[in-house]
C-alpha cells in the first residue's frame, strides 16, 4: 500500500548528510540499523523488512532537533523536533555500496548502504504534537532509538494524499504545496488539501474566475492551477513560488500551454510556438489566443515564463 508516513529520525550526524542525500536523491542506512527487530505493537519486522515495505509515493517524516531519546516511551508527547524535512519516496529499497556521503573517522567503511531515493516536498520548524499527533511523536522517539529506521506512523493520514482524490479542476501533480506566510507557517496536513486552500485563495467563494490566457470569465471548476514551469523541473524554492502558479482554464488553454503549442514572450503576450500541425480546429484555437495579454506574465512571473518559451525551442 503505497503513500504510508513513517517517521525518521535524524542523529545529529545523519543531519549533516541530509544536504548531500537530497543532492543525491537517496537515504541510506547502516548495516547495524536494519538488522534490528523492531518491538512495535502493530509490527515485529526488521530494519530491512521495513525497508522492504517502502513504495515509490510513500512519504518519509525526517526530524531532528529533538531531546534526549533515551526516555521511556511516550516520553516525546511534550517534545519539539527543531526541522523537519517531508520526504517522498522516489525509488524502492536497495543495496547500492558506492560512496555518496563522506565515512565519519571512526568507520571508514560505512558506506550507508541499505537505500531508497527520495525527494524532498516541504520542510517544517518547531514540530510538536499538535502537528504529528502522540502516534507521530513516538514513531519519531522509536526511530530516534533504533538507528534512524523509518517508522509507519499508524493513525495519521498521510501528509501527501493520492491522486485519486481529485476534484474537479486539480491538477495532478503531486508536490503542490502552498504557503500563507513562509515555511514555518506550514501544517503538517495534506497537500492535496493545500492545494484546495490555494484554490479558495485564489478564488474565494467566486463561482467564477478568469482564465489567465483566453481571459474567459468560466465557472471555477473548470480552471486548473498549474505550474508554469513544469513541477518536476523546479527546485523546492521554485514548487512554491506563487509567481510560477498560473490558473489557465480546461477548455483548451491549460492543455495548449502545457502542450507547448502557444508560449507567452517577455512582454506577456501569447504567441503561436512553430510546430507543424494541420488540424484546423486547432489553428482556429489557437489563433483565438495569440495576440492577447497573459495576465499571469508579470516581471516576477517573466523566469518561468522564461523557461517555458527555452524549453520549447530546446
Ligand atoms: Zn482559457
Amino acid at each position: 500500500m503505497a503513500d504510508r508516513l513513517y517517521a525518521l529520525y535524524l542523529s545529529r550526524a545523519a543531519r549533516e548528510n541530509l544536504p548531500i542525500g537530497l543532492a543525491a536523491g537517496q537515504w541510506g542506512l547502516t548495516n547495524d540499523a536494519v538488522a534490528r527487530k523492531l518491538d512495535l505493537p502493530s509490527t515485529s519486522l526488521t530494519g530491512l523488512e521495513i525497508l522492504e515495505q517502502l513504495e515509490i509515493g510513500d512519504q518519509v517524516l525526517a526530524a531532528n532537533g529533538g531531546p534526549q531519546p533515551r526516555v521511556k516511551r511516550g516520553g516525546w508527547a511534550s517534545a519539539t523536533l527543531a526541522e523537519g524535512s517531508l520526504w517522498r519516496v522516489t525509488t524502492p529499497y536497495r543495496l547500492d555500496t558506492s560512496e555518496v556521503w563522506p565515512a565519519p573517522y571512526s568507520r571508514p567503511q560505512e558506506r550507508w548502504p541499505h537505500r531508497f531515493g527520495i525527494e524532498q516536498v516541504a520542510t517544517f520548524r518547531d514540530l510538536r504534537v499538535d502537528r504529528l499527533g502522540l502516534a507521530g511523536m513516538d514513531a519519531m522517539h522509536y526511530s530516534a532509538n533504533v538507528g534512524g529506521l523509518p517508522i509507519p506512523v499508524e493513525g495519521i493520514s498521510p501528509v501527501i494524499s493520492t491522486i485519486d482524490d481529485l476534484q474537479d479542476g486539480e491538477t495532478d501533480d503531486p508536490g503542490f504545496l502552498v504557503l500563507d506566510g513562509g515555511l514555518d507557517a506550514v501544517a503538517l496536513t495534506s497537500i492535496r488539501r493545500e492545494q484546495r486552500k490555494l484554490r479558495r485563495t485564489r478564488f474565494g467563494d467566486a463561482q467564477a474566475a478568469e482564465c489567465v490566457l483566453c481571459r474567459q470569465t468560466l465557472p471555477v471548476d473548470c480552471l486548473r492551477i498549474a505550474h508554469v514551469k513544469k513541477r518536476s523541473l523546479c527546485n523546492e524554492a521554485e514548487r512554491l513560488d506563487l509567481n510560477n502558479i498560473m490558473a489557465a482554464c480546461s477548455l483548451g488553454c491549460d492543455h495548449l500551454f502545457e502542450l507547448g503549442y502557444i508560449q507567452v514572450d517577455h512582454t506577456g503576450i501569447i504567441r503561436e510556438t512553430p510546430r507543424p500541425h494541420a488540424i484546423l480546429a486547432l489553428q482556429r484555437t489557437i489563433a483565438a489566443l495569440v495576440g492577447r495579454r497573459c495576465a499571469a506574465h508579470t516581471k516576477a512571473s517573466e523566469r518561468y515564463f522564461r523557461w517555458h518559451r527555452e524549453a520549447l525551442s530546446a
